[in-house]
């Protein structure tokens, strides 16, 4: 699918705007960001300390380690007569006393029952697992349309309801250089296409690869993919062969096909797709970030998903 025409998205048409005070009744979606800090540790009771330490690796250390965790919620209704979705006095109330109150500066293993690892339904204290087990606990208060949890700033989980389903994303870097040019045009059609990405000897970025799996939360373990094993997947088969290159010349794929962000996505996409599933899991999303002002991002589930993000489809049921 290397250099395929992608068709634009297809949003849904916004209703009518009427002209009610304070847009009461019209939908919007809101968001409210908490944060906490809590330990935590990957240790199953049922497996020996060397398999405890050769699957879990650091994590598996005691008494155990801690996250800055920072939570997005995000929620969507109609506005009401005061022109707001919920008051955010009542959901800021409603997060601390449901999630952070609860949760922060705890050892989570024991904070919640879902953690308890003693209890034959009790599970790893994941990012994905715990995201879950928040949104559990905020759907009876809060009117729910995704859920983000940081772990780190390179690894986040998502949920968008209260299924065994979750999103989980990590974060790389790699520096490459690449020459944006046509091999069938002239140094002047290229410029007037490329602009100065079209020079003779490259230019360089230091490119943010994100890569989101879709998978379901095992019971036990907590994760939708092994996390070591997804990580040495995109070190591997990207970041390695990738990292201080220049593209054009360094990596067969771009002898042919122009490595413009687009289709630097699309091959690890491509890349990553059939490795991932092995794990399990679904390559759902690759984005690249070639600087602070440009983004390429591949929805790799499609037709399923195509170019529109389960959360906007979601959205768009409100
Ligand atoms: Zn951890
Ligand atoms: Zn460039």
């Amino acid at each position: 699918m290397s250099c395929a025409v992608m068709t634009p998205p297809v949003l849904a048409a916004p209703p009518a705007p009427t002209l009610r005070a304070h847009g009461q009744g019209r939908p919007c979606v809101i968001t409210r960001r908490a944060t906490f800090s809590a330990s935590h540790r990957y240790w199953l009771p049922e497996l020996s300390p060397e398999e405890n330490a050769s699957r879990f690796g650091p994590c598996s250390l005691a008494p155990g380690h801690g996250h800055n965790y920072e939570l997005i919620v995000a929620m969507g209704g109609g506005l009401d007569g005061d022109g707001m979705v919920l008051n955010l006095s009542d959901v800021k109330h409603a997060i601390r006393r449901e999630v952070t109150g609860q949760l922060d500066f705890r050892f989570l293993n024991e904070v919640w029952p879902d953690f308890d690892l003693e209890r034959p339904g009790g599970r790893l204290p994941t990012t994905e697992a715990l995201v879950l087990a928040i949104w559990q606990r905020l759907a009876p208060h809060l009117p729910l349309m995704g859920l983000r949890l940081y772990e780190t700033s390179t690894l986040w989980a998502d949920v968008l309801d209260d299924s065994m389903e979750a999103f989980l994303t990590i974060r790389s870097h790699f520096a490459a250089a690449h020459r944006l040019a046509r091999p069938e045009l002239s140094q002047d059609e290229n410029e007037a296409i490329y602009g100065k990405c079209a020079r003779p000897h490259g230019h360089g970025h230091n490119y943010l690869l994100d890569v989101t799996v879709r998978g379901r939360i095992d019971a036990r373990t907590g994760m939708v993919a092994d996390l070591a094993v997804l990580q040495q997947l995109v070190e591997d088969l990207v970041v390695e062969p990738f990292d201080h290159t220049f593209l054009n010349k360094d990596v067969a794929h771009f002898g042919q096909c122009v490595p413009t962000a687009e289709n630097i996505a699309l091959h690890i996409a491509d890349l990553l797709q059939a490795p991932i599933a092995s794990t399990g899991a679904s390559l759902h999303k690759v984005r690249l970030q070639e600087s602070p002002n440009n983004a390429a991002e591949v929805f790799a589930e499609a037709p399923l998903l195509g170019m529109r993000p389960l959360a906007l489809d979601a959205l768009a049921a409100v």
